[in-house]
């Protein structure tokens, strides 16, 4: 018989989950409640790479500077082409990249040019080498030749005082290539955020350490000092606290006296050693969301000092998922860096069944591959339990499951997040 003295367990797959945030709640909430830095650094331009600029870019000159061929050939006024048959131009001399033909062009010339070479004046227009026939000091050019052809106006690219990038930008190599062209040897950028985390709990023995009973290896400190290492911030290891009232608060007022973010993995569940959430009652302020998604449901936000704060769950891949759902943008935002997000959602093909029941919002691990251009197929990376790191490792993307998605058969659409280039 049923013994109605014990309290009946309520399972994490309650129905409706009454009082759990939404995963997009969340998101917002915590997006809320960070700030961009505003200090500055002036960087040389290869440092800037990676970094988010702090002034917009105007350009100081014409690039390119002067108007120039696109390609190996000769430059000649276009009135001067033939209409038909070929015509006869004498060759005065070359205009090669950086050393320019100085003269100016007379009627019926044509002045041999290289590519990158600097257009005679009176020229508008390069025939391609390959089109024509050289003899001596003599070319001959046929007809079908277009006013303009393989020219490079200046400013074509860049007009002088004309934008080019607004602050907020995060630097791609590309774009310190951009300021390269412009002459700009240093750009100002926001200062790199500076992220402190340790972990918590008991068990946890360093590497290269034996385990003792009942222990286990600290691998949240390697999955986020390597998530962290993505983002290019400055980071600042903590270590592996114990599970001790004094120990945890000493870390949490280390770490606000030293960085602008603050991450903690474990000791956020009720458990009596589970000393986060008091230490930042006490130092600071706090919410602790349970929030709809799995894996990862119960994350602390909050405020110590000028630090945000926070506290995901001890379990490996829990930690990897929070981090990726709620803390990279949070510390984008705080980077100063305003472009779009750069993860992208993409539909795949599942191709094999996947286990869900209706309630939270699933990230589970999946392996996705092209299938064909824009066809994506996906499959689950093995086991989902929330300690079960190595099925994050094999993994390349999360398969998005909605909250009142039920399990998927194979050759049903998802929705995937590669997660590759970003975590
Ligand atoms: P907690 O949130 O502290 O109750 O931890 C939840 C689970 O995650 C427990 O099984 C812990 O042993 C495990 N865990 C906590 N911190 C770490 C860590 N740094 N590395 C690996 N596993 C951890
Ligand atoms: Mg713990």
């Amino acid at each position: 018989m049923h013994d109605p003295t014990i309290q009946h367990q309520p399972s994490c797959e309650d129905e409706l989950n009454i009082g759990l945030l939404t995963v997009a709640e969340a998101q917002a909430r915590i997006r809320d409640g960070v700030a961009p830095v505003s200090d500055t650094d002036t960087v040389p331009v290869r440092e800037a790479l990676g970094r988010v600029l702090a002034e917009d870019i105007i350009s100081p000159i014409n690039v390119p500077s002067h108007t120039n061929s696109a390609m190996d050939g000769y430059a000649v006024r276009a009135g001067d082409l033939p209409d038909e048959g070929v015509r006869e131009f004498p060759v005065p001399g070359t205009s090669w990249a950086g050393r320019p033909w100085l003269k100016p062009i007379e009627p019926g010339q044509a002045v041999q040019i290289m590519t990158g070479g600097m257009m005679p004046e009176g020229a508008d227009t390069v025939v391609m080498q390959e089109q024509v026939e050289r003899e001596a000091d003599m070319v001959r050019i046929g007809s079908g030749h277009r006013c303009g052809q393989n020219v490079r106006a200046a400013g074509e690219d860049l007009a002088t005082g004309q934008p080019v990038f607004s602050a907020g930008r995060l630097l791609s190599a590309a774009d310190i290539g951009v300021l390269a062209s412009l002459g700009l040897g240093e750009a100002r950028v926001y200062r790199r955020l500076k992220v402190a985390f340790f972990s918590t709990g008991d068990e946890l023995r360093p590497v290269g350490e034996p385990l003792g009973p009942g222990e286990i290896h600290d691998s949240n400190r390697y999955t986020l000092y390597g998530m962290l290492e993505k983002l290019g911030v400055e980071i600042i290891d903590l270590g592996v606290v114990r599970d001790r009232r004094e120990l945890i608060e000493q870390a949490f007022r280390d770490a606000a006296a030293s960085a602008d973010a603050i991450i903690t993995s474990g000791g956020v569940s009720v458990g009596e050693a589970d000393f986060v959430k008091e230490t930042l009652e006490k130092l600071g302020s706090m919410s602790f969301w349970k929030i709809a998604m799995k894996p990862g449901r119960p994350v602390t936000f909050g405020h110590i000092d000028n630090a945000v704060f926070f506290g995901l769950p001890g379990n490996p891949v829990s930690v990897m998922v929070t981090f990726f759902v709620f803390v990279r943008q949070a510390l984008q935002k705080m980077t100063g860096a305003t472009g779009a997000s750069d993860v992208l959602t993409l539909h795949a093909r599942t191709i094999t069944p996947l286990r869900k029941r209706p309630g939270r919002f699933e990230f589970q691990r999946g392996v996705m591959e092209q299938a064909g251009p824009g066809e994506f197929t996906v499959r689950s990376a093995g086991a989902q339990g929330s300690g079960v790191l190595r099925s994050m490792s094999e993994a390349n993307c999360f398969i998005m499951l909605a909250p009142d998605r039920t399990s998927v058969d194979t050759g049903e659409q998802v929705e995937v997040q590669p997660f590759q280039n970003l975590i």
